[in-house]
């Protein structure tokens, strides 16, 4: 027996552009989504879909709202959760600072399952239903995001880091262990349920040329697996790779001589690449995570998504927490539309859904499953409350378009405008203030 949730509908069924093409996205003023066994069975207008439906379908109402594909996040590290809006560090600094004592308290597992869940429940409660994330080296970092995300039957992807040079003694491991635990994750965790791996060296700065190559031929034993690492986020970092690899043509042309540059491999930033980059990425199927809050937040650089696109690299936003300064994907989107203007680039709003929706679901070639209401997707979806706060409340009702009010949601909505969020069609619940 399907079930039926009414209200606004909106998704894209491919890439609006910067021109905002309207065949790109499908809109009901008065919608009706249909779920069956947690997949969508269809979305359309209410009066028509309700005319065919058994008397008895439940239908749950949310008038006012306005209900979207979940979010998708393409780049995220849990353990970095509660370091999140720590002062006045560019990357490399910030890494040794904040980001690798956060990561070193992962050592204890009980932490490691506290944090898991705790971040697993910020994800739910800012609209966020997959994601892409980052552990710490230690494997059970890896055992703790999988447990938090099956036990809520969560799509996500994630890995134990890879490490073994450059970085603090108690946060390495060493080639071949590394090797052998990311090897028992994969057999443990991936394609159970809806949990898939990712194999995750940090970035081409903490792996020696050993563990690059040895991750390599672990991803080319399991071509089906993700690999996810960082790319050209930060220029002193761009030119320390190109001092320890002064072979390669490029910081990309590290991970493609060692076989990371592939279908499912998954970079987050590419803020320092040129056209022939671009090139080499689109054709070995490499996606890129542009991480606006973060880019700002370190003193980075601009994400130039038109050349990205042109070149026909998939790209999807990611929050990058907690070098990102938010876990939500609103407010993820509205800094990428102020990175793109000042680069003189448009972000129309229904792209914007797109980076946050289906195109991080193709960046992350979960599009067949997941990104929009196509019939036999997976039924995760958000219902988006314009009343969340009394400014967007009035704001938005001085909206006359479905466009302008979630652009409004986009710069002035957070998880207060969250008003649902359905995994495979059943409602989180999610505890978003402390008196909650
Ligand atoms: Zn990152």
């Amino acid at each position: 027996m399907p079930e039926a949730f009414r209200s606004s509908i909106l998704h894209c069924l491919s890439d609006p552009g910067e021109a905002a093409s309207s065949s790109a996205v499908e809109y009901f003023e008065d919608g009706l989504l249909l779920v069956e066994d947690g997949d969508v069975v269809e979305a359309g207008p209410a009066d028509v879909l309700l005319s065919k439906l058994p008397e008895d379908t439940r239908v749950t109402d949310y008038p006012g709202g306005l209900i979207v594909p979940g979010f998708v996040d393409c780049h995220v590290h849990f353990p970095q959760l509660d370091i999140i809006a720590s002062y006045g560090e560019q990357l490399l600094d910030w890494l040794n600072r904040y980001a690798y004592p956060a990561e070193a308290r992962f050592a204890d597992p009980d932490y490691a399952r506290e944090v898991a869940d705790v971040f697993v429940e910020q994800m739910l409660a800012n609209g966020t239903t997959t994601a892409l994330v980052f552990g710490t080296v230690h494997p059970h970092s890896a055992d703790a995001i999988f447990e938090a995300a099956a036990a809520r039957n969560m799509r996500l992807i994630a890995g134990k880091v890879l490490m073994d040079c450059n970085c603090p003694a108690e946060l390495r491991d060493e080639a071949a262990g590394g090797m052998t635990a990311s090897r028992a994750l994969i057999e443990k965790w991936h394609g159970k349920g809806r949990l898939g791996y990712a194999i995750t060296p940090r970035f081409a700065l903490t792996s020696t040329p050993g563990q690059l190559q040895a991750a390599g031929q672990l991803a080319a034993e399991y071509p089906d697996v993700w690999v996810h690492t960082h790319l050209a986020e930060n220029r002193n970092e761009v030119d320390e790779i190109a001092r320890l690899f002064p072979e390669r043509a490029s910081y990309l042309d590290v991970y493609d001589h060692f076989g990371l540059l592939r279908e499912r491999a998954v970079f987050a930033h590419c803020l320092h690449m040129n056209d022939s980059d671009r090139a080499s990425m689109a054709a070995k199927g490499g996606a890129a995570a542009f991480c606006p809050t973060s880019n700002l937040f370190l003193g980075s650089g601009l994400f130039d998504l038109p050349a990205m696109r042109a070149a026909k690299i998939r790209c999807g936003l990611g929050t990058d927490v907690g070098g990102g300064t938010s876990l939500s994907l609103l407010r993820t989107a509205s800094e990428a539309y102020k990175v793109l203007h000042l680069q003189e680039h448009a972000l129309p709003v229904s792209r914007a859904l797109y980076l946050a929706t289906l195109g991080a679901a193709e960046a992350l070639y979960l599009d067949d499953c997941i990104g929009n209401f196509l019939p036999g997707k997976e039924a995760d979806f958000v219902v988006l409350d314009p009343t969340g706060s009394s400014l967007t409340a009035r704001r938005v009702a001085a909206a006359d378009t479905v466009d302008e009010k979630l652009f409004a949601l986009i710069m002035l909505g957070d998880d207060r405008n969250i008003a649902a969020t359905y995994v495979r069609g059943r409602r989180q619940s999610v505890a978003t203030s402390p008196d909650a």
